[in-house]
């Protein structure tokens, strides 16, 4: 039987009359920061729309899809594929969209311009935890929704989409998805039908393809039985404007521990982990390779010379004493011939922000070495299955020996998931590097991994999305796309390169 939905009105606020006054390019710097995003990518655009309702951006997306103008949603501006990069059109900013309201059911209603960093101080204030934790925190709560966004804590508590109980979406004709967790699910013929109030219908069938067993951020999450709340976590801003959120919270550990464990090589810290995953129960699990080490200690002098690795990992106290806990990390690193002596330990709240600190820094130290190079990194977010991680580290290891380039290899290897950069320091170099992550998409694949684990699609990676499900899939996620979003005004070149029969009134796709 068809999973019929019904479409309902937007939402207007008190303060509906305050008309948003869009930003051009008669304000060339406050314009500018709305073009591009933390993947260095400059896009172009007419004019940035910054809605105050929920019914401001109804009204303005039904224009819009009656001129078929491009729309790009814009949050935070962090992602780092280009997904909220305009390519022409009109870029929707949802920054005054920010209220965050108060807890209940251990969950928290907020809206989709919200800062991440303000939401989880917030809940941190009440003594609560909102445990998707991608390390930028500048990212709007709404931009990690529809990334699903993940980060170190993932490793215990999984992706954003685990966290989201209900959604509101307006669609591009106006009509707002009011959706629920457990509300909506996908009947046997995978036939979806969203129906408004004077007869519409926007009709589409979800398509059958498999999605890989690993964490996934790469397109349309589509599943037997599945929740229609979940097609739009993931989504990447090319189905819907996500206005509003709940979130589900878990009580804050009452003690957590974390250790930056340093080792000799990098095959010790591999050990390590290996150990690490069977036998300790952390809640995060990183890496950082010998390179990336080396990056950190301009900012972190105290990083011990001999360490050519590291190992930073979380410990929610629970089941035994912060003492025996601590006790038995402390061998296990002993047994895996860790530095244990000049290894970090954080009890404190203070010391564990430095540590997370010096995680999110390497990021950072990256991109500026990079600015400084006038060069673009090539930088991976792919994970692999469990039995696939050693054979994949080993390949990248190999590849990039015998290729001579710069590189840094970090990131959330509790979930198979490295973040492998390659930093070119010349035009030549740059091209070499595009072939070589080529080459290691091609082995992830093969291994049943995802181009994109966490960071999404967005423009730059639209081929590889192609690569992981052929052109039949993509197919699919098109056609599904056009029955939502049928002017194709949301997200152009966003997941798959743009394409539509009619001619556009502005702008370009
Ligand atoms: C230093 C650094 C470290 C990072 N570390 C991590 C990490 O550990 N884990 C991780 O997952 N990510 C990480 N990121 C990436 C980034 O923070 C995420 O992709 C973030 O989730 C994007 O949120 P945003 O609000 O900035 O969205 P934007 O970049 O503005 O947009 C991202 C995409 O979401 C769409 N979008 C935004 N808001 C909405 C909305 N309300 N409705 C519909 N679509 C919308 C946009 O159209 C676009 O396609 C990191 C980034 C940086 C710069």
């Amino acid at each position: 039987m068809s999973l019929v939905i019904p479409l309902g009105s937007a939402k207007i606020r008190d303060d509906e009359n305050t008309l948003p006054a869009p930003i051009t390019k008669r304000d060339p710097s406050t314009f500018e920061n709305y073009i591009h995003d933390a993947s260095n990518f400059r896009g172009s655009a007419e004019s940035v729309f910054i809605p105050f309702s929920e019914k401001q951006i109804a009204d303005f997306l039904k224009e819009q899809s009656s001129r078929k103008i491009p729309v790009t949603i814009e949050g935070g501006h962090t992602g780092l594929t280009g997904g909220g990069v305009p390519g022409g059109g009109v870029v929707l900013s949802l920054e005054k969209l920010s209220h965050i309201s108060e807890i209940r059911n251990n969950a928290i209603r907020v809206d989709s311009g919200a800062v991440l960093r303000d939401l989880q101080d917030f809940v941190q204030s009440k003594k609560c935890m909102y445990s998707p934790d991608p390390t930028e925190r500048s990212a709007f709560v709404g931009g990690t929704v529809a990334t699903n966004a993940s980060g170190p804590r993932t490793f215990k508590y999984g992706s954003t989409r685990g966290h989201v109980r209900k959604m509101r979406v307006v669609l591009s004709s106006g009509d707002v998805l009011s959706l629920e967790r457990g509300r909506y699910l996908l009947g046997a013929d995978r036939t979806v039908v969203l129906e408004s109030k004077d007869g519409r219908r926007i009709d589409f069938q979800i398509p059958t393809y498999a999605m890989p067993k690993t964490k996934n951020a790469a397109g349309y999450f589509v599943k037997p039985g599945m929740d229609l709340i979940d097609l739009f976590i993931g989504s990447e801003g090319t189905l819907g404007v996500i206005t509003e959120l709940e979130l589900a919270l878990v009580s804050c550990p009452e003690k957590i521990f974390g250790v930056i464990a340093f080792f000799e090589s990098e095959d010790a810290a591999i050990r390590f982990v290996a150990k690490a995953r069977s036998e300790q129960p952390a809640s995060v699990l990183e890496y950082f390779d010998s390179r990336s080490l080396h990056l950190l200690r301009d900012k972190f002098p105290k990083i011990p010379q001999d360490a050519n690795a590291a190992v930073f990992f979380e410990q929610e106290v629970a089941g035994a004493s912060e003492a025996e806990l601590l006790d038995r990390w402390l061998k296990l690193m002993a047994k895996c011939e860790a530095l244990v002596d000049q290894s970090w330990v954080g009890l404190d709240a203070k010391r564990q922000g430095e540590f997370r600190d010096f995680r999110h820094e390497i990021g950072v130290i990256i991109n500026e070495t990079m600015a400084r190079r006038g060069m673009r990194k090539v930088g991976t977010d792919m994970a692999v299955p469990d039995e696939a991680l050693l054979p994949m580290m080993k390949f990248y290891r190999d590849t990039i020996r015998e290729s001579g380039l710069d590189s840094a290899t970090f990131g959330h290897i509790g979930n198979n998931h490295l973040h492998v950069n390659l930093l070119p320091k010349s035009k030549e170099e740059f091209d070499q590097a595009w072939i070589l992550y080529r080459k290691w998409i091609e082995r992830v694949i093969s291994l049943g991994g995802t181009v994109a684990a966490e960071h999404g699609i967005g423009k730059i990676k639209v081929p590889f999305l192609e690569m992981m499900y052929g052109p039949k899939v993509i197919e699919e996620m098109r056609a599904l796309k056009k029955s939502i979003d049928p002017a194709g005004i949301l997200g152009r070149g966003t997941m798959f390169a743009f394409c539509h029969p009619e001619p556009t009134q502005q702008g370009s796709g």
